[in-house]
């Protein structure tokens, strides 16, 4: 059964269609990439899953339920923007702890403390908790950002561009690391890249968008060998 599915989804900003009938299925555990250009509908596909933007016509399911009319904090789903919305004065554990803070996700706080001890390590950044997030480089901040939405126990991921504000060499560390993080924690996570080779190296599955509506969907071979 789909963790995420969209069926016939709509959506228009005036004028201009963002997704035109996009049909998705996101499996249980998957970690599954939406690839395609600028423009092509790929945050309005993530809004459009955590309820920040409705559908004009077509369904969102989160594990075959209806999400017509459910509130995006109700959905269950963690996300991540291209602007990380950290807290710049306090620390990046306070920034990681937060959201276990809040009335939906509180957790004991030994547990919390744990989870946030495993995914700090898991990203390399143990040594920082301490430091204000303001005082951090680049990618320390996007790891920080990152542990932020993966720390919160969810039903899904949504992952907008995590490593697009990173250099090359960066980039490729933090690939691997979300690999690991993946195989780690099994959650279903859709993440959305406008560059193929983050998805063929990340994506259990890719599905490509043009023009709000998905072109093709397959395995990383699948698609890989695609002429
Ligand atoms: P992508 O994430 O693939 O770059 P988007 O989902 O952001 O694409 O955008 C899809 C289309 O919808 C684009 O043509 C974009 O300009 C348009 N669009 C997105 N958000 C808005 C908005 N708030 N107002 C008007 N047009 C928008
Ligand atoms: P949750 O989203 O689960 O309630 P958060 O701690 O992530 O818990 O968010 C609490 C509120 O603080 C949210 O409304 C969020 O948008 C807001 N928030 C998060 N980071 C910042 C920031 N850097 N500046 C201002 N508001 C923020």
């Amino acid at each position: 059964k789909a963790t995420i599915a969209l069926r016939g989804v709509h959506k228009t900003y005036g004028r201009t269609t963002a997704l035109d009938g996009l049909e998705l299925d996101v499996r249980e555990g998957e970690f599954f990439c939406l690839l395609g250009p600028s423009g092509a509908g790929k945050t309005t596909t993530l809004k459009t899953v955590a309820g920040l933007e409705l559908p004009d016509s077509g369904a969102v399911l989160l594990d075959g339920a209806d999400m017509k009319g459910v509130e995006p904090y109700d959905r269950g789903v963690a996300m991540c923007f291209e602007s990380y919305a950290l807290y710049p004065h306090k620390s990046a554990y306070d920034n990681l702890a937060s959201p276990l803070r809040s009335p939906r996700h509180r957790l004991p706080a030994a547990e919390a403390r744990e989870r946030i001890g495993a995914i700090a390590e898991l990203l390399g950044i143990s040594a920082l908790l301490d430091r204000p997030v303001g005082r951090l480089s680049n990618g320390q901040r996007q790891r920080v950002a990152l542990g932020r939405v993966l720390v919160r126990p969810a039903r899904a991921f949504l992952l907008d561009e995590p490593l697009s504000h990173l250099d090359a060499k960066l980039r490729q560390q933090m690939r691997a690391e979300l690999k690991a993080i993946g195989a780690v924690q099994h959650t279903t996570t859709l993440y959305v890249t406008h560059d193929s080779v983050e998805a063929l190296a990340l994506g259990d599955r890719i599905g490509v968008i043009r023009e709000g509506r998905i072109v093709q969907t397959g395995t990383r071979e699948e698609i890989w060998y695609q002429p």
